[in-house]
């Protein structure tokens, strides 16, 4: 036991110090794929032995510290972690599926659970606030609860509206105030073209587009961040206040998003039950190589947003949605850590 325990602190430790790496200083120094083995390991000796856990296990904790340089926002809905399935085979999206259904007491004969099944971005989450239409506040995710104001820099994103679009004939009308949740990121090729211009002015090359989207965002002077190629696809809501045509489907919203004026991502699919889900990850396996940008798996959510409330959250991530990633390509080699140049 006390070898277990002694385990247990040790991944703590190394976990709490490669978190702080790529949360705050977005310069990891290990590969997403050693980060979620250890994780893994951590959650498995908890579980068993709940006397082990502690306050400050990351396996409790969502992201990193907001950096004091920046202005803090609270999060009046927090922003929240999503539990990544263990099991990288099909068995993971039919053991999500079970375990939907055993929280809402189905029995085999009740109807097929419907999913918003969407890809993973590999990028920084940011939640932007509308007030009135117009874009008043843009934060970090930071550690869930409390995030860094980057408005200036998210306003020269040229994809994300300053001003949210009306749709023709009224058919969507502007919320009083309306937080959009999304994923800033960079496009491979738009990594690419970075990296050959870091060269020719003989300055230093990034090491990833997921890094290097989160410290272009995390940057003091946005005249840094207006010079990198950031995209953004929306993926969620945070607080809504005075939206009377709300959709009460988690695709709903995603295509009222869209008609806002936010970019969107096309390969997405509602589907039924557990084998809906199985073939969007088999679907998306077949085209990740292929894809623009970088992935870190896709994500299903149960559809209907009443049944996501009856479903609820647990301590740092809901219920009714899931990652299921793909098995590593990563090898475990030490990555060049980067400046934050904050
Ligand atoms: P998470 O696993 O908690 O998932 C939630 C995040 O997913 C959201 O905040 C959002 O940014 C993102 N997301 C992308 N697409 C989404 C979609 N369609 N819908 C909803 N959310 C979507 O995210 P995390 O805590 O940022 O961890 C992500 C990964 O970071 C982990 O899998 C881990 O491998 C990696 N990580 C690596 C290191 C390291 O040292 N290499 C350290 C910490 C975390």
């Amino acid at each position: 036991m006390s070898d277990l325990s002694q385990r247990a602190d040790e991944l703590r430790r190394t976990l709490n110090r490669y978190a702080h790496e790529y949360y705050v200083l977005d310069a990891p120094t290990v590969p997403d794929a050693e980060y979620d083995r250890l994780f893994q390991e951590l959650q498995a000796i908890e579980l068993a032995h709940p006397e082990l856990r502690t306050v400050d296990s990351p396996t409790l904790r969502v992201g990193g510290q907001p950096l004091p340089q920046f202005e803090p926002v609270t999060h009046q809905i927090p922003m929240l972690s999503i539990r990544t399935e263990t099991d990288v085979s099909e068995q993971g999206a039919l053991a999500f599926d079970a375990s939907v259904r055993k929280e809402l007491e189905l029995s085999a004969s009740d109807a097929a659970i419907e999913y918003a099944a969407e890809l993973k971005f590999d990028g920084l989450a940011i939640s932007l606030r509308y007030e009135d239409g117009v874009l008043v506040q843009a934060a970090t995710r930071g550690d869930g609860a409390t995030g860094e104001d980057v408005t200036q820099n998210i306003r020269t994103i040229k994809q994300i509206p300053l001003r949210l679009r009306e749709s023709a004939g009224g058919a969507v009308l502007v919320p009083k105030v309306l937080e959009v949740r999304g994923e800033v990121y960079m496009r491979r090729d738009d990594f690419e073209q970075l990296n050959a211009r870091q060269r020719e002015l003989g300055e230093k090359t990034f090491v990833n587009p997921r890094n290097t989207a989160a410290g272009a965002v995390r940057q003091l002077d946005p005249k840094i961040t207006a010079a990198r190629p950031l995209s953004f696809y929306g993926y969620g809501l945070g607080v809504v206040e005075g939206w009377d045509l709300q959709p009460d489907t988690h695709s709903g919203i995603l295509a009222a998003l869209a008609e806002f004026g936010f970019p969107v991502c096309d390969i997405r699919e509602v589907v039924q039950g557990g084998v809906g889900l199985v073939a969007y990850h088999a679907r998306v396996a077949a085209l990740r190589d292929d894809l623009p940008f970088d992935i870190d798996g896709v994500v299903y959510k149960v559809n209907s947003i009443a049944l996501q409330r009856q479903l609820g959250f647990r301590t740092r991530e809901p219920r009714w949605a899931v990652a299921h990633k793909y098995p590593a390509q990563e090898a475990l080699t030490v990555v060049e850590a980067i400046d934050i140049q904050v």
